[in-house]
Parts: C-alpha cells; sequence; structure tokens
C-alpha cells in the first residue's frame, strides 16, 4: 500500500477489534490496545475473544504482521498518527451514556501525545463529546496544535462486523479540520478509491472497485448525531413493525405478507421490518435511551423515542403471555429455549430479548432447557445458576420431553429443523416461535399447535376439538 498510517486501536471489543484487523486488512499498521491484559493475552496467543464470521481468518493472516496487541497505552499512543477510541459506552442510570472509559482513555492519552495526532471517536457517544475530548486534553495541559478530534461513528453489526466494515453503506467522517479529515481519508482509501476490492485476498461483499464504498464529510456534531439518529430510526422500524404486528393478530392477517406489501414501497425499504420479540443486544437499547438524554437536555421533545422503547419492552411480555395461554400454568412445566444471543451469528447476550424471557420463565416457575449455537458460555454469566436451567448440546436435546419448545433467536439452524425427529423428542408438540421463522399452516400440517408473531395461531384439534386455544 501507497500511504500507510500508523494506527491504534483502543479497545479490543466488538468494534475494535474488527476495526484494528480490518485496518491491517486494508494495508495499515495497527496496534490494538486493551487494559483487559487477560484479553491481550488471549490475542496475543492466537485466540478469538468474540464469535464473529471472518474473524479467526483475518487474526491469523494479520497477527504476525499488520496487527499486534498490548496493554500499554501510552506507548501505543506515542507510536502512532491516528487513535481511534472504542471503548464501550453502555446506559447510565439516567438513560445518558456513561463516558466514564472514554474520559478514562482521553485522559491516559493527554499524557502520551508530544506530536500532532488525530483522535477518532469510533465509540458511539452523544453530540459535543468531540468538544469534551478536546476539554479534556486541553486540561490536561495538551498544545491545541498537537491534536484533532474526529467523529468517526461505527455502522457494523455484528455477526456481519467484518463485511460491513470492509463494505460499508458510508463511512462518515465528522472533522473541524482539513488536515484531521485528510488523515481519514488516508485510512479509508483502499476503501473508497476502490483498491481493496480489485485484489484476489478481498473479503467479499457488497462493494466493487466500480463501486467502493463512500466517505461523508460533515462537522463532528452532525456525525455523532447520524449514528444515534441511525440506531433510533432502525429500532423505530423494529417496533413499528411489531406495534403492526400486534393489531395483525387481532384481524387475523399475517404480518409477513404486511412486512412484505410494506417493504417492496422502495422509499421504506423492507430491512428492520421482521416481526418479533423486539431488538436487543448492546446497542439499541441504550442509544435510544442517550438519544432521548440528549434531546431532554436539548430542550427538545422527542417523545417518539419513549415510545420506541415501550413497544420493544412490551414485546417480550406479550410472547411470555402467549406461552402461558398455551400451557395454562407455568410450574413444573419443561421449556425448551431455543437460542440465547440477542440475534443470530453472535454471541452477544448483552440486553437479548431471549435472556429476558427466559428469567420470566424462571420466575414463573418452569424449567427451562436452553441451547444456542454460540453464546452458551456468556449466558451462564448472566443467568442465575438454578437446578432450574439446563443448558443442552443441541435442539434435540433441549426439546427432550419439553412441553413446549420456544424460537427466541433468529439462527438459521433453528430454521432448518427436522420436525419429525422434533416431534418425536417433545412430550407436547407446541412450538411458540418469537421469530416466525417457520410457516403457520405447514407446522399444523406437521401436527404442532404453532404461535408465532402477528400471524393467527394454528392449533391442533384433538378429537374434534381445538385445544390449547387462547383462553
Ligand atoms: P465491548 O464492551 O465489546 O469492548 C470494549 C473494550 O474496551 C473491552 O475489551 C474493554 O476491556 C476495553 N476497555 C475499556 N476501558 C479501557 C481502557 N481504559 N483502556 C483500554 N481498553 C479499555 O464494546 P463494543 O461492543 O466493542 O462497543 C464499543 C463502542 O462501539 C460502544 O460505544 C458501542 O456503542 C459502539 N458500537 C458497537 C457496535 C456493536 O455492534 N457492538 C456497533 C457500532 C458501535
Amino acid at each position: 500500500m501507497t500511504n500507510p498510517v500508523s494506527i491504534c486501536v483502543i479497545g479490543s471489543g466488538y468494534v475494535g477489534l474488527v476495526a484494528a484487523v480490518c485496518f491491517a486488512e486494508m494495508g495499515h499498521s495497527v496496534v490494538c490496545v486493551d487494559n483487559d491484559e487477560a484479553r491481550v493475552k488471549t490475542l496475543r496467543e492466537g485466540g478469538v475473544p468474540i464469535f464473529e464470521n471472518f474473524l479467526p481468518e483475518l487474526l491469523a493472516k494479520h497477527r504476525a504482521g499488520g496487527v499486534r496487541f498490548s496493554a500499554d497505552l501510552a506507548d501505543s499512543v506515542q507510536s502512532s498518527e491516528a487513535i481511534f477510541i472504542a471503548v464501550g459506552t453502555p446506559q447510565g442510570e439516567s438513560g445518558a451514556a456513561d463516558l466514564s472509559f472514554v474520559e478514562a482513555v482521553v485522559s491516559a492519552i493527554a499524557q502520551s501525545i508530544t506530536e500532532y495526532k488525530v483522535i477518532v471517536e469510533k465509540s458511539t457517544v452523544p453530540v459535543y463529546t468531540n468538544e469534551w475530548i478536546r476539554r479534556v486534553l486541553h486540561r490536561h495541559g495538551v498544545d491545541p496544535q498537537c491534536f484533532d478530534v474526529v467523529s468517526n461513528p461505527e455502522f457494523l453489526r455484528e455477526g456481519t462486523a467484518v463485511v460491513d466494515f470492509l463494505h460499508p453503506d458510508r463511512i462518515v467522517v465528522g472533522a473541524g479540520s482539513e488536515r484531521a479529515a485528510e488523515v481519514l481519508r488516508r485510512i479509508y482509501e483502499p476503501l473508497t478509491g476502490g483498491a481493496y476490492y480489485d485484489r484476489e485476498d478481498a473479503v467479499q461483499g457488497a462493494c466493487n472497485a466500480q463501486r467502493p464504498a463512500r466517505l461523508l464529510v460533515t462537522s463532528a456534531q452532525s456525525a455523532e448525531l447520524i449514528k444515534h439518529a441511525s440506531n433510533a430510526f432502525l429500532a423505530l422500524k423494529i417496533s413499528f413493525i411489531n406495534a403492526v404486528a400486534n393489531l395483525a393478530e387481532t384481524v387475523d392477517a399475517d404480518i409477513e405478507d404486511i412486512a412484505a406489501g410494506i417493504g417492496m414501497d422502495s422509499r421504506i425499504g423492507s430491512k428492520f421490518l421482521r416481526a418479533g420479540l423486539g431488538y436487543g443486544g448492546s446497542c439499541f437499547p441504550k442509544d435510544v435511551a442517550a438519544f432521548r438524554w440528549v434531546a431532554q437536555q436539548r430542550g427538545v421533545d422527542f417523545q417518539l423515542l419513549d415510545e420506541i422503547r415501550k413497544i420493544n419492552e412490551a414485546q417480550k411480555q406479550i410472547f411470555f403471555n402467549k406461552v402461558l395461554s398455551a400451557l395454562w400454568t407455568l410450574r413444573g412445566k419443561r421449556l425448551a429455549a431455543l437460542g440465547l444471543a440477542f440475534k443470530s451469528d453472535t454471541d452477544d447476550i448483552r440486553d437479548s430479548p431471549a435472556i429476558d424471557v427466559i428469567r420470566k420463565l424462571l420466575d414463573a416457575g418452569a424449567t427451562v432447557t436452553a441451547y444456542d449455537p454460540a453464546a452458551i458460555e456468556r449466558a451462564r454469566q448472566v443467568l442465575p445458576p438454578s437446578e432450574k436451567l439446563r443448558y443442552a448440546r443441541g435442539v434435540y436435546e433441549a426439546a427432550e420431553d419439553a412441553d413446549a419448545v420456544l424460537i427466541l433467536t433468529d439462527w438459521k439452524e433453528f430454521a432448518a429443523i427436522d420436525l419429525a425427529r422434533l416431534q418425536r423428542a417433545v412430550r407436547f408438540p407446541i412450538v411458540i416461535d418469537g421469530r416466525n421463522l417457520y410457516k403457520p399452516r405447514e407446522m399444523l400440517d406437521r401436527g404442532f399447535t404453532y404461535i408465532s408473531v402477528g400471524r393467527p395461531a394454528s392449533y391442533q384439534a384433538q378429537q374434534g376439538k381445538p385445544w390449547g386455544v387462547v383462553l
């Protein structure tokens, strides 16, 4: 590569690690810093601490050269031209983002700046964080000529993070100075110029040399707002379709047909119109709350953001009520829970609707056998150990003798269950699907009572009488 940049990424979580490895894949020289020394050791020894497609391959490819791992922030900052902050910004008690990790990192960076650095906010942060970073550096006596602060929000989705990073819909750079914007342009040049996509070993995706990634330069405040507004809008789409699904159920309409009909409108688009248990994960819940807080602070009455959250919370209770309606009482019932992660293709269980539903089931006295292809170890760390909660090694083991099977995460594996085998495993053939992975008519034909989201429930008739009818 002609113009490599020395990059320091602080934080080696879902965003930091993916960013670090992808920058190395683009040809830059990267050091990825974390204060979790065990994690740094794992990474140095060739371990992959998170479940993410393409990550093991790219780590193996670049560990020996393009990317190294360190716990030494000072040394890593000194040797780098651009410093990306990718630490967590969890939800605080008031709903505002807790920026203490960002502040701690900025204070540490301040001790190590001796020449010009571009400090980049990669973490999702409220508007004006760039200004706070500037003030903290100033308070620590750093010469304003020695740095610029840039907002470069990250839009990757867990599960497809590497492809999203290398084939982004857009790259947003919020920069107050042309000098800083130019460094970011150089960093993303392999993607915006298209050279990366011409390489034989490139990770394949939507971009190519003729249609390379697009980069939008804005002010830092606009870039910060773009990130919050994007996540809030996606959450809105999910809550909107869930509210329509609840209405559809009352009039025997089918939300899958409705979503297809709405989504074919190119002004709306079909993505994020999947009815189900609602959104979760480490971003949407906290980002909607943080955006709401920002609006309140600025005196803007953005109540829509409250409604998005309320609909999302209700969705899990509505699902729980469906389980109750199908089984009458839960004390002593055995339930198979398929899914723990907040969505498919990730081991992330932060704010997972599946975990929430399982907690409710356990509180109601049910016995739960859970299975997830990737998230069991993480779930063990948050769900209280209990004799009422077991983990299975596969779908059919989880379903053994179950009074009902619940689908809580949209893993492909759960959409391809051998239904005859499932029939043989369960005590009663009842599937309650929070992710609409099956067609009601087919499930009925295969002998299941099938209850899903936003579609008429299909009950097996027993001796001429329907059973399990919602009472
Ligand atoms: P994460 O919790 O997975 O990773 C954060 C990492 O930062 C951890 O490894 C932690 O040990 C490290 N860290 C914390 N303090 C540190 C310090 N002082 N020095 C060095 N390392 C430190 O978080 P994440 O999911 O990667 O998210 C990071 C940011 O990116 C958040 O603001 C999040 O909202 C945003 N974001 C996340 C996603 C996503 O899908 N996860 C997508 C877009 C944006």
